[in-house]
């Protein structure tokens, strides 16, 4: 079994769980190795870290390159590495960056790709990659015939599981191509921080829609949001209504999540809107109309008002887990 890439996802040296589950991923159809770019003196950590996760070795690059310009310093070194270590299979986190580096990667190396899997297994052949499609109405298993596999996963694929790896670090020297300094950035906005996790990451998924009537109706989504640690999102019709951030909108035109737990609040279930969570492991509604067409996905589903339903769900959340509010 050869190497199988793992571009590790870290931000100020905290290594992502999305890279773990590549990992956990990784270790089914060939031997681990993590991939760290631009990390500074955090490799040593961020090494450390993907190597409970089974990664045998880490390749670590570094250089102001990865800081200074998008994409394509990160895609020299994944390509430049892939053809160093003749790897068996690159595997990226799906977001933004992730499959855009990868459609390069894959480019450069004359390979097929696969986006947003959302499972991955070994077989005969070389890895199989699961895709939900038409709005989840269907499972699609496919695999690359040419070239390198390279996939991208939805983060929340699946719970990562540790495995202890040797984590060996080896240093890399890049040679950047002419088309690394092509995009420079320029400004960097640190966003406010909500103390929430990141919507595309979250393990669980609080959203309010046209039914949280009001940007002040929001505080009970966010309250019980926050008795699970989990991140708020919200539908087209509340973003649009200026109630909440675009940023937090779920849909087909707005973020595609795949947490464990989705509970939708006051959202209707249009095709749009499913079409960014209908992946999720357990979906709960509550709508105050049986009708709705979200309780057709829906595992659980409580009809009624959800300013009588949320307070009572979250007091009994902090209540369970000792945080009782009063
Ligand atoms: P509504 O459909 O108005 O539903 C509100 C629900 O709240 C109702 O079911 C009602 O019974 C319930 N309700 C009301 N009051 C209460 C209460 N007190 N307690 C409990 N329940 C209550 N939408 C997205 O979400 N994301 C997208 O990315 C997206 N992309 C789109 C792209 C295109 C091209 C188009 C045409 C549309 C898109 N939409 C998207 C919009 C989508 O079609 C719907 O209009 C939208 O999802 C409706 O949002 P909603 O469910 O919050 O509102």
């Amino acid at each position: 079994m050869g190497e199988v890439l793992v571009l590790v996802d870290c931000a100020d040296g905290v290594v992502g769980r999305s890279a773990m589950e590549l990992l956990t991923l990784a270790r089914r159809i060939g031997k681990p190795s993590a991939v760290v770019l631009g990390a500074g003196e955090a490799a040593t950590g961020i090494a450390a870290k993907v190597g409970e996760y089974g990664a045998a070795k880490v390749y670590v690059a570094d250089g102001a390159e990865f800081a200074d310009y998008l994409v394509v310093p990160k895609v020299d070194a994944l390509t430049q590495i892939a053809r160093t270590v003749n790897a068996e299979a690159v595997l990226v986190t799906s977001g933004a960056e992730g499959k855009e580096v990868a459609a390069r990667v894959a480019l450069r190396l004359g390979s097929g790709i696969i986006t947003d899997a959302i499972d991955v297994q070994a077989g005969e052949e070389g890895p199989l990659a699961t895709q939900s499609v038409f709005t989840a109405s269907f499972q699609v298993t496919s695999r690359v015939v040419t070239g390198v596999p390279v996939i991208t996963v939805r983060p929340n694929a699946l719970a990562p599981e540790p495995a202890p790896g040797a984590g060996t670090v080896e240093q890399v020297q890049v040679a950047f191509s002419a088309l690394a300094p092509g995009t420079r950035v320029v400004a960097r906005t640190p966003r406010v921080p909500s103390g929430r996790p990141e919507l595309t990451e979250a393990a669980i998924v609080v959203s309010g829609g046209r039914g949280v009537g009001a940007r002040e109706g929001f505080a009970v989504v966010e309250e019980l949001a926050d008795s699970l640690g989990a991140a708020v999102g919200a539908s087209r019709a509340a973003v649009d209504a200026g109630w909440y951030p675009h940023s937090s909108q779920v849909g087909q035109t707005g973020k595609e999540v795949s947490p464990q737990l989705y509970i939708a609040n006051g959202i209707s279930g249009a095709i749009q809107h499913r079409a960014g969570m209908q992946t999720s492991k357990t979906i709960v509604a509550v709508n105050k109309d049986p009708e709705a067409p979200v309780f057709e996905l829906a595992d659980f589903g409580v009809v009624g008002d959800l300013f009588e339903v949320l307070p009572q769900l979250t007091t009994a959340i902090r209540t369970r887990s000792g945080h009782a509010t009063g």
